[in-house]
């Protein structure tokens, strides 16, 4: 786990061989498919409760080595969104997926959005965002 502070808080991350606070563990199950630039967090704001997040960095950046031995890197955040696990249902056809969904909110992570690339669309039905309103980082099948 590498912890990273921030402004206003700090962020706990996660390497895949590593074991997560109770409260992360849904998430990290929901990420179990995905590639490793998914990874589980902990954001803690100085001033609300923790809360489990996705660290995301972008397809062409894999995620640094995140255990707790390696080397600090202080460009290790660079252009990482975090999210949330979100389920969406499709506008269209009700399709619903659970959705890793950008916090665009948050200080300093909201403006990395842009070297992200989004799903915009419902992959079920084929309708685009407009009609689905399914827009996330990545969709996962909702089990
Ligand atoms: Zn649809």
């Amino acid at each position: 786990m590498r912890r990273f502070a921030l402004p206003w808080g700090e962020l706990e991350v996660f390497a895949a061989t590593e074991p997560v606070p109770a409260a992360l563990r849904p998430t990290t199950e929901a990420l179990a498919q995905l590639e490793n630039r998914f990874r589980p967090a902990l954001l803690r704001p100085h001033l609300r409760p923790e809360a489990p997040y996705v660290a995301v960095w972008p397809a062409n950046r894999p995620a640094p080595d995140l255990t707790g031995n390696a080397t600090p890197d202080p460009h290790a955040l660079e252009e990482v969104v975090l999210a949330e696990i979100h389920t969406l249902t499709c506008h269209a056809c009700t399709a619903r997926f659970r959705a890793v969904y950008p916090d665009t909110g948050l200080p300093i992570f909201g403006r990395h959005i842009g070297a992200h690339q989004l799903t915009n669309g419902c992959p079920r039905c084929g309708s685009d965002f407009a009609a689905s309103r399914i827009q996330a980082l990545t969709l996962l099948p909702l089990t």
